[in-house]
């Protein structure tokens, strides 16, 4: 029942944050129509990677964010890492000697600007124009603070207290009326403790956060040696705000885990053959509770062509592939390029069984004339039911070749046989005593990035965690009859395999999308694979959206098509199952916690559409809850600043699971990004194992949480002077996050009225300025359907709220 109000609260997204568009910044207009793709002349720069090269992980700093979305868009392997330093933001590439050269030529160390050169004048202007709106929104906001006598220009957003390891923390955001135009940080004054003078504490300064050229907000954290009770800022016209300092992830209260509790089950690294065996043993196990679901798609498979590339310069090279696949006797042809060593020698290839042999022509002096084309054709013509030859990436093949002996053909995997070269299928474990869809449901996948190794055990330890806790823990036993658990630790089996045993940065699948002609030979084996966090089909590159790659060999490639890959179609199929409301897509690293929107398009950065007041309150709520239990193992505290919308806090990501289950499914859609490294030492993998394990758990309890509301959200109206004479500022407050819709011209208010919206991005609900004696009709709904009063929108009922805009004198 109360799933059907879900989709209410996801139509009434779009009219609210048009409504509220003259303080949404970064939503810009909520219509987001699309840019148009970008065509090919737009294609970014993409960097090269030789398969003969490893990668590293190095820094990269970039003035600001519009350069870091042109680095990313070159292709360029950043990990989820991204710092703001004085000197700019510094994100980490993993690339290799090759790409850096690359990079360097691009001209990142020197910081230069790189404008594709055919970027079309009309998209710069485009671009102007949007960002004048934002401009002009804060301007507007500006013009209102200062017509109003009572307002101060600048409002404190967020104070976070926190602590971390053995450091405490203030976290601060303030949003400053001549942010837009002035370039001073502000100066917050802390005290000491409740009662102590302000300033006793010491201060801190915060500065700009800009993007694009639109001003969002002024933040900044910095450490300090006692907890401040309240904070003051002072702007520099003099105007004054003051805050209550709000604890971020206090651990209080007793540990959810009862006594007994087992956990740390996890001893090593796992592959993915060894993640599956593991879930496969588990539900085996405990066949009451769970069972082994094998998704719909196999994957392409562990497997590829054997080939070769025989020869250095480019004109005289020839790259030959095996037709079958490497397992299946690729790996056993030989090619063999022989001077005759005699003069006037005619071209021609023999081959017998899988060795195929090819005597070189010679001229009158005995020296070898044939060149890669005219190889690659003899060869086509004596062994074309066994290999294709070519020239090297479209060169015409007119250089001539060197003679080589008997070369074989190899598919260059290393992995031992107990990994199978099939197509490879992929298994959840579904934990649940009612398995059937009458449960609320949660979804947490890992592993769609490859080389990351330390998400897919936390979902192991969950698996393990809820299963040998049900018999002596009441409180698991009540997760497992009420929820129905999915949980696939390896997404990306084929990548995953990859990593372990042939090149450890994999970050994609093994499917080669490269066209012939193009970078299809054995050289750029390590560069090939879509990434599967960018093939998916909500705000893609297909559909204009920012932070994925056109290449086949750019590392965030977003594939041919939405949804053209095994692994994206396998997360599609399971995301559409009715009763899934949550779910986790796991990580590394960087310990971000974040939600949708997670991509913009560039010109004029037009986020996809931000989530409602309420539901942004929502994931606020829900997400302290799951970081505060992370917090518990070790004290690691996620920051407020790495905790929100994925482009608010990181980059856009065009394509990304999260979007796709939060936009096209209405699911509560989260991502981790664990720890600090893709694969780190053991004993801080396992660190982070436990610890992410125990935010994993928690979202279970959250589920449980919001199946079991039935609590009717309250609401009030709030009245204030307004700073126009007949006019008066009202706004609402509810008992939980929930949605309020309401009315101001007298008729009833239904799920198609107005949807109170937010004032700003991370900011409260938004202030309205009605006509005194306004009659207000309104009505919340919270997360998990509850209508206030049990009002019923759809029948003769009456039981709205109800109040007038009037500012009571008593
Ligand atoms: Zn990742």
């Amino acid at each position: 029942m109360s799933s059907s109000f879900l989709p209410r609260w996801r139509r009434g997204l779009f009219a609210a944050t048009a409504a509220a568009s003259a303080f949404v910044l970064l939503a810009g207009p909520a219509t987001a129509v699309p840019a148009a793709p970008a065509d090919a002349g737009d294609a970014p720069v993409i960097l090269e990677r030789f398969a003969d090269e490893q990668a590293s992980v190095v820094e990269v700093t970039v003035a600001d964010r519009d350069e870091l979305d042109r680095l990313v868009a070159t292709g360029v392997d950043l990990d989820h890492h991204v710092s703001h330093t004085e000197a700019g933001i510094v994100v980490h590439a993993v690339v290799t000697p090759n790409e850096v050269e690359g990079l360097r030529a691009l001209g990142y160390r020197v910081g230069q600007t790189l404008f594709d050169p055919d970027d079309s004048e009309d998209r710069i202007g485009e671009r102007e124009a949007t960002i004048a709106e934002h401009k002009a929104d804060n301007q507007a906001f500006s013009a209102t603070l200062a017509q109003n006598a009572t307002a101060s220009d600048v409002r404190i957003i967020r104070a976070d207290y926190y602590t971390s390891g053995t450091n405490q923390v203030l976290s601060v955001e303030a949003k400053w009326a001549q942010g837009q135009t002035s370039t001073s940080t502000l100066t917050v004054s802390r005290d000491s403790g409740p009662g102590t003078p302000i300033g006793s504490g010491g201060t801190q300064s915060i500065s700009r956060f800009v993007d694009a050229g639109v001003y969002l907000y002024h933040r900044g954290a910095s450490a300090v040696t006692a907890r401040p009770d309240r904070i003051q800022i002072t702007s520099p016209t003099g105007d004054v705000a003051v805050a209550q300092v709000k604890e971020w992830l206090p651990i209080d209260g007793e540990s959810p885990e009862g006594p007994g509790y087992q956990k740390d089950f996890v001893t090593s690294y796992l592959t993915p053959t060894e993640l599956y065996d593991r879930i496969k043993r588990l539900a085996a196990e405990y066949p009451q509770l769970a069972e082994i679901v094998e998704l719909p798609y196999k994957t392409n498979g562990y497997r590829r062509k054997a080939q070769v590339v025989l020869g250095t310069a480019n004109a005289s090279r020839v790259a030959v592939d095996s037709l079958a696949w490497g397992h299946q006797g690729g790996n056993d042809i030989t090619v063999e390029l022989a001077d005759p060593g005699a003069a006037n020698q005619p071209l021609n290839a023999t081959v017998t069984g899988s060795a195929i042999r090819v005597s070189l022509a010679t001229d009158a002096g005995g020296a070898v004339t044939s060149t890669a084309a005219q190889v690659a054709a003899v060869v086509n013509g004596a062994a074309g039911s066994l290999v294709k030859a070519y020239t090297y990436r479209g060169s015409a093949g007119d250089g001539v070749v060197t003679p080589v002996a008997a070369t074989p053909l190899t598919d260059n995997l290393r992995a031992p046989a107990s990994v199978s070269r099939d197509p490879h299928p992929v298994y959840a474990i579904r934990i649940g005593k009612f398995r059937d869809g009458s449960r609320t449901g949660v979804l947490a996948y890992a592993q769609e990035h490859a080389r990351e190794w330390v998400p897919p055990l936390v979902t192991i330890e969950t698996a393990e965690r809820l299963l040998r806790n049900q018999k002596h823990d009441p409180k698991t036993q009540e997760l497992l009859r009420t929820l129905d658990i999915w949980i696939v630790p390896s997404i990306n089996p084929d990548g995953g395999h990859y990593s372990f045993y042939d090149f450890n940065s994999q970050r994609r699948n093994m499917t080669n999308h490269c066209a012939e002609g193009g970078s299809t030979d054995a050289l750029a084996r390590n560069s090939w694979g879509v990434d599967n966090n960018r093939n998916y089909s909500e705000y893609s590159l297909f559909d204009g959206y920012s932070g994925a790659s056109t290449s086949c060999t750019g590392d965030t490639y977003a594939g041919p098509s939405e949804l053209s890959e095994p692994e994206n179609k396998n997360l599609d199929w399971l995301a559409s199952r009715p009763n899934i409301k949550f779910s986790m897509n796991l990580h590394s690293s960087g310990n971000y916690f974040m939600w949708s929107p997670g991509a913009y398009s560039v010109p004029g950065r037009i986020s996809a559409p931000r989530p409602t007041l309420a539901e942004e309150s929502f994931f606020w709520g829900a997400s302290s809850q799951i970081l505060t239990a992370i917090k518990r193992h070790r004290n690691m505290a996620v920051t407020p600043a790495r905790t929100g919308p994925i482009s608010d806090v990181l980059y856009s990501a065009a394509g990304n699971s999260g979007d796709m289950l939060w936009y096209k499914y209405g699911i509560y859609a989260w991502n981790f990004e664990v720890g600090t490294s893709f694969q780190p030492a053991w004993d801080e993998a396992h660190q982070q194992t436990l610890e992410y394990a125990n935010g994993l758990v928690e979202l279970m309890r959250v589920a449980r949480a919001y199946d079991k509301d039935k609590k009717r959200p309250t609401s009030t109206l709030v009245t204030a002077p307004s700073a126009t004479e007949g006019m008066v500022d009202v706004k609402f407050d509810v008992s939980e996050p929930a949605a309020v819709f309401y009315t101001l011209d007298g008729s009833k208010p239904t799920f198609d009225s107005t949807l109170y919206a937010s004032a700003g991005v991370r900011e409260g609900g938004e202030t309205l300025t009605v006509p005194y004696g306004t009659r207000v009709f309104w009505f919340s709904v919270d997360a998990a359907g509850n209508i206030e009063n049990n009002y019923r929108p759809d029948t003769e009922a009456k039981n709205w709220n109800r109040a007038f805009a009037i500012i009571s004198d008593s």
